[in-house]
């Protein structure tokens, strides 16, 4: 799937799509609440309420830079708390490359945040090291979330893992570079301090010839989060600002030109945002 603004191309690489299983992340959701947000049908959720949720790359292409935000599970990776998010062996490499974009031509890779399914490919098992999947790209870190990941008692074990098999490399290969959360990557595309899912949390906006999108990271997992704002993650490191961030943005948003992108939206992922009574709904663009 593919988006353009101005002179910005914006791809889709999915990893994993799953129905279902995801009442561990938004406990709040039970089919039930779910089925009262009628939009949500076909394309975020089944008839039976059960929501659909995408794990996905968006590499964002400028006339000069090649940006992939955010890097999905992995392969190889062990200690993941998800049974399946373990040991993968998926074809997401294959499949970026058959969407247009080989490793070595990616020059930045971009992670919203630290979480496991943000940072996996960032680094590929390699005569049993793991090594930068992504020779050629810096890669861009906010300072704030990575001072909190990298401090020693930041976060439970499964992180720690996450952290050393999928970060730590990147700074030991010197392709790190750590930003401030409003950083300009370049004339198109800057980030968004959008904090509350983690301390450092940010999101991406591009502009391009008077047309503009925004990669949400995860200040909502899934569109039910604009119809409910106030239903929190269990992910959410501090779930009273992260309704305060989706409250903020997608309220900024709404009524806007902005093609709103979802990093783990379903389907077509992307829309527009209008008002919805005490929320928001998406108004999906294909
Ligand atoms: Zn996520």
């Amino acid at each position: 799937m593919r988006w353009t603004m101005g002179k910005v191309t914006v791809t889709k690489v999915v990893e994993l799509e799953m129905a279902g299983g995801s009442r561990f992340l938004l406990p709040q959701a039970t089919p039930e609440a779910v089925r009262e947000i009628d939009w949500l049908v076909p394309h975020f959720a089944d008839e039976s309420g059960k929501l659909r949720m995408s794990i996905h790359a968006l590499i964002i292409e400028t006339p000069d830079r090649r940006i992939l935000v955010d890097t999905c599970l992995g392969n190889d990776k062990q200690g993941r708390r998800i049974p399946h998010w373990n040991a993968r062996q998926g074809t997401f490499l294959e499949d970026l490359a058959a969407a247009g974009y080989p490793v070595e031509s990616i020059d930045t890779v971009l992670c919203t945040h630290l979480h496991v399914d943000h940072v996996g490919w960032n680094t590929r098992l390699q005569d049993g090291r793991w090594v930068p999947t992504f020779p050629k790209a810096r890669y861009v870190f906010g300072a704030r979330e990575f001072a909190f990941w990298s401090n020693p008692e930041s976060g439970e074990e499964p992180q720690r893992a996450v952290f050393a098999d999928s970060v730590q490399p990147i700074v030991e290969a010197g392709l790190a570079e750590l930003v401030e959360a409003d950083h300009q990557l370049c004339p198109e595309v800057r980030l968004v301090p959008s904090f509350g899912h983690t301390p450092g949390h940010v999101s991406v906006l591009i502009s391009s010839e008077g047309e503009e999108a925004l990669i949400t990271g995860d200040i909502a997992h899934h569109p039910c989060q604009l119809a409910r704002p106030q239903w929190s993650s269990t992910a959410d490191s501090d779930p009273e600002q992260a309704v305060a961030t989706r409250h903020a943005v997608f309220g900024g948003l709404a009524g806007k030109p902005v093609l709103v992108i979802g990093t783990h939206f379903a389907g077509p992922s992307a829309g527009r945002v209008t008002r919805d009574g005490e929320g928001y709904r998406l108004l999906v663009c294909w």
